[in-house]
């Protein structure tokens, strides 16, 4: 085999909705940007998804929405079953089924048109680190080793972390993910022998016995009239089992989808919890699933990677500018993602700890009463915060109706919230202040989970 050696400003890790993200934006800056993949071409973007994307990601990215082929329907809104499925909550929000494929092909070439280089079917094996700094990664391309050197990699491999997790240990940048804090995923695209009903509407379905610790779906692709993204996630790490039984038992079971026909199957690992302790350590930098970005209540985590990307690609103009390109020099990453997104995740990941421990009569009897509603839940889920007002119903609701302890739960889970949020508006102006914020967080954790016991 022989070596080759290649000098760029910034070597991407992986073409995923991330990494794709981040070259179409650097593009636009004068910079050298090597985009690496492991798959060929025509298999780019081809992940395990449920393929539903909010519209107002698009917005805040600034990346143009998905249109024409790359669009696999257009999303009004979710109708959310309770685990009994006799009440259904109806939540309006404009978002897509998106064509993974196409989206994110669309992105890289954008991005090579602009002058991005782009290595298909090669694999990334480790990182080159020298004095303490990541100066550039190993890769095997089509049987060639390629040493390619660069000022910033950015490790955007998703959930195989393949620069990150082969750092020393005691960087934070490779922080690890308990399993519990996962969600493990299968998913089939199906065609019915039917057409859908409402098909701009996209369905979840809470049930712990369908799928503990998680949800199972049915995302209509109204481009088609029969065509669904039909999938099931469950909580990682409490040997539950595979979620493809729990699919075929529970769910394909089911009249709706007899005689359907498979046109793809496949499930991945999510990371469902709060954002990596640092996105940032000297040379590198973690975005999209590799950092954990996604949101730990729905699992959705391809515009959360696209926001990780917005944030990257303004830390390395920075860094660029000042030509620091160590831990404090890449250190704006952690703060503007927190702003555009981390810090809503944070708490919301004390909000999926709390509904990972109530029971399916728990759920069934607060979306019964209707204690959280439509709107509540809508500006839960996009701000992080629950309202007062939905205490003060609360406390009407369940005097006397012997649930006072959901409440107390409820009020507790809420002030965590508050505090997790007041801790990450405190995150570290610099690296120097990490060890000391970090137990702090962890602390506030470990309490956390002592009152849910
Ligand atoms: C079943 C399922 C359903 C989901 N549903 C939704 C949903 O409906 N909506 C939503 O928003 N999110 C959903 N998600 C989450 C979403 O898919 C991910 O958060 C998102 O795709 C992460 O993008 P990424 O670019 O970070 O990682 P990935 O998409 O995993 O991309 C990583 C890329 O890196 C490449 N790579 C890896 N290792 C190497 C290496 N060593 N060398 C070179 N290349 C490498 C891979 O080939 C891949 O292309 C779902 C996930 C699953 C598993």
């Amino acid at each position: 085999m022989s070596e080759n050696r290649s000098r760029y400003d910034v070597i991407i890790v992986g073409a995923g909705v991330a990494g794709a993200s981040l070259a179409n934006l650097l593009s636009k800056k004068d910079l050298k940007i090597l985009l690496i993949d492991s798959k060929p071409w025509h298999r780019l973007g081809d992940k395990p998804c449920g393929d539903a994307i909010g519209k107002h990601h698009f917005e805040e990215t600034g990346i143009r929405p998905p249109s024409g082929e790359e669009l696999d329907g257009y999303v009004k809104g979710i109708l959310l079953y309770s685990p009994s499925e006799e009440v259904v909550l109806r939540l309006e929000g404009e978002g897509f089924e998106i064509n993974r494929v196409m989206f994110t092909q669309r992105l890289v070439k954008e991005a090579i048109d602009r002058g991005v280089e782009f290595f298909e079917e090669t694999n990334v094996s480790e990182p080159i680190i020298e004095k303490d700094h990541v100066v550039g990664v190993r890769a095997n391309r089509k049987g060639q080793r390629l040493e390619l050197r660069a000022e910033i990699v950015v490790d955007a491999s998703g959930n195989s972390r393949s620069v990150i997790r082969r750092l020393p240990k005691d960087w934070p940048i490779t922080e690890d993910i308990d399993p519990r804090d996962t969600n493990v995923a299968y998913r089939e695209i199906r065609e019915l022998n039917r057409d859908i009903e409402e098909p701009e509407f996209i369905r979840i379905y809470v049930n712990n016995k369908i799928a503990p610790g998680g949800y199972w779906w049915d995302f209509p692709k109204s481009r088609y009239s029969n065509v669904t993204n039909v999938g099931l996630g469950i909580q990682g790490g409490r040997g539950y089992g595979h979620p493809r039984d729990y699919l075929y038992k529970y769910v394909l079971s089911r009249e709706q989808y007899r005689n359907s026909r498979i046109l793809e199957a496949g499930g991945a690992l999510v990371p469902t919890r709060r954002p990596l302790i640092t996105m940032a350590w000297n040379g590198v930098i973690a975005i999209g699933d590799a950092a954990f970005t996604v949101n730990p209540v729905h699992g959705g985590g391809k515009g959360s990677a696209m926001l990780s990307a917005l944030a990257a690609s303004e830390a390395i103009k920075k860094a660029f500018e000042t030509g620091d390109f160590s831990a404090k020099g890449l250190w704006l990453i952690n703060k503007l993602y927190l702003k555009l997104y981390g810090i809503k995740q944070a708490s919301l990941d004390i909000f999926r700890i709390f509904l990972q421990k109530l029971s399916d009569d728990d759920i069934e009897y607060g979306i019964r009463k209707r204690i959280m509603r439509e709107s509540d839940l809508y500006e839960t889920s996009s701000t992080g915060v629950i309202k007062r007002s939905i205490f003060e119903k609360l406390e009407r609701v369940l005097a006397g109706l012997g649930r006072p302890s959901l409440l107390i739960k409820l009020a507790q889970v809420a002030s965590y919230m508050d505090k997790i949020r007041g801790l990450y508006e405190e995150y570290p102006e610099s690296p120097e202040m990490l060890k000391e914020w970090r137990e702090r967080l962890e602390r506030l954790y470990s309490e956390f989970y002592d009152v849910l016991r």
